[in-house]
């Protein structure tokens, strides 16, 4: 006979997986429990145990994820394995978290595999996918990809890897932490507490004769310094920074101490980007303007395929930023950040808001989807 506690958690992680949630949350608040999914992004409520049960489920949780179950006054990371209920087996990262009420634990139900990385299906424009495709075949050069926290900048650079991840390239990555496996590329896990840090890696990387590196962020000037360095000898480069657009990297870079002629020099591409929940293919309905005029767009309904939701799924939407000699020239003079934008713009690029717009355009999303999103 299986336990409540233990019952409980196989049913609300096989609801949170058919239900393509990227995370679960189980959360005590004052007077129970409460448990919710992540699904595109957004948070959902799913039943909660009694409370008699939640202790019971929380150790489950901590015994299966190899974590100290005496210990609930500080927080723990740790790995376990599930079944997902049809006969795969489920890679999820578990940390704990000491709250007011008692311990709260966010499960990553990692959703991402190799097999699933795909460029073509990034939600670029085909323009983009070209200049984005010429820019990671390029032997040497830095290509940035930016965005907030949860923009999708990590499948991105996993989906470039994927691409040039063949026998006569060695690949090195340093990430924190590893998120999806690559068969064939040496990846590395920054650890602080050893010191193993992104700028050690990267110099280590140097010694080791590698094509391509990736680091997961550069935070400072020592990494930012290392990669520039390594993206001038000989190697393609890709990293990720935390910007808000394409011409706010440059600029943050530059704050950092970055030198703008090393920047110039090895600069390739800038990537920047956010994700937009799609449209329930099944439900969305197409709404005329008030004017009668064009062909209008199409609004979130909700059915039981999309769990009421309206939406299914999310894709990106980007802009892209090639270095170009007038925008090195700008740089070079100091320009401010809206200078580049404006040149970048002449130079032809699409802006976030542009290829959020011609998402709607294309029914992919909502307005009020691409609004909230940017
Ligand atoms: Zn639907």
């Amino acid at each position: 006979m299986e336990a409540p506690a233990v019952r409980f958690l196989r049913q609300v992680v096989q609801q949170a997986v058919e239900r393509q949630a990227s995370d679960l949350h189980l959360e005590p608040l004052a007077d129970g429990y409460r448990v919710r999914c992540r699904i595109d992004g957004v948070l959902h409520p799913l039943p909660a145990p009694a409370a008699s049960l939640a202790v019971g489920v929380i150790t489950r949780v901590k015994v299966l994820a190899g974590l100290d179950i005496a210990e609930r006054r500080i927080p723990q990371d740790g790995r376990m394995r599930l079944s997902r209920g049809d006969g795969q087996v489920l890679d999820v990262r578990v940390s704990t978290l000491p709250t007011l009420y008692g311990e709260s634990v966010a499960l990553r139900l990692q959703g991402t595999s190799s097999e699933m990385l795909d460029v073509s299906r990034l939600g670029l424009e085909p323009a983009q996918r070209d200049t984005l495709l010429a820019a990671i075949r390029r032997r040497s050069g830095l290509v940035l990809v930016t965005g907030p926290t949860g923009s999708g900048k990590t499948v991105t650079l996993y989906s470039l890897l994927q691409v040039l991840n063949a026998p006569e390239r060695k690949i090195a990555t340093v990430e924190d932490p590893v998120e999806i496996p690559l068969p064939g590329v040496a990846q590395v896990a920054v650890n602080d507490k050893a010191g193993l840090s992104f700028a050690v890696a990267l110099r280590a990387f140097l010694r080791q004769d590698p094509d391509v590196m990736m680091v997961g962020e550069i935070r400072d000037l020592e990494t930012a310094d290392i990669a520039i360095k390594a993206a001038h000898t000989g190697h393609l480069v890709l990293a990720t920074l935390h910007t808000r657009d394409a011409p706010g990297s440059l600029a943050r870079l530059l704050d950092m101490g970055v030198a703008p002629f090393s920047l110039v020099g090895t600069l390739s591409l800038v990537v920047a980007q956010r994700l937009l929940r799609r449209l329930c293919p099944h439900c969305r309905r197409r709404e005329m303007p008030p004017s009668g005029v064009g062909g209008g767009t199409f609004i979130a309904v909700g059915c039981s395929l999309c769990h009421g939701t309206g939406y299914c799924g999310r894709v990106g939407v980007f802009e892209l930023m090639p270095m170009s000699w007038n925008l090195g020239r700008l740089v070079m003079s100091g320009s401010a950040v809206d200078e580049l934008a404006a040149q970048a713009r002449r130079e032809g690029m699409l802006d976030l808001a542009d290829a959020a717009r011609e998402k709607v355009r294309q029914g992919v999303t909502s307005q009020a989807e691409a609004m909230a999103a940017l």
